[in-house]
């Protein structure tokens, strides 16, 4: 079982991970980090649908990045 840290660092890492790629369904989209009900999710930006989602609080403010799209 992990602890509180290494599925803190683990989240972190996945979120990182799916950041950096492309949308499975509409593959076109790019995925980034949004507010899905409630949770933390990574979301394609164009068909929205949720890749993965979080419950984890500590990550319930995301800030909203900048995104240069160019
Ligand atoms: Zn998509």
């Amino acid at each position: 079982m992990l602890d509180r840290q290494s599925s803190r660092r683990m989240t972190q890492l996945v979120l990182a991970n799916l950041e950096e790629d492309r949308c499975h369904y509409c593959n076109g989209g790019a995925l980034e980090v949004a507010a899905y009900k409630g949770n933390i999710a990574i979301v394609c930006d164009m068909c929205e649908t949720p890749m993965a989602q979080f419950w984890d609080r500590t990550h319930a403010a995301v800030e909203d990045t900048d995104t240069n799209s160019g």
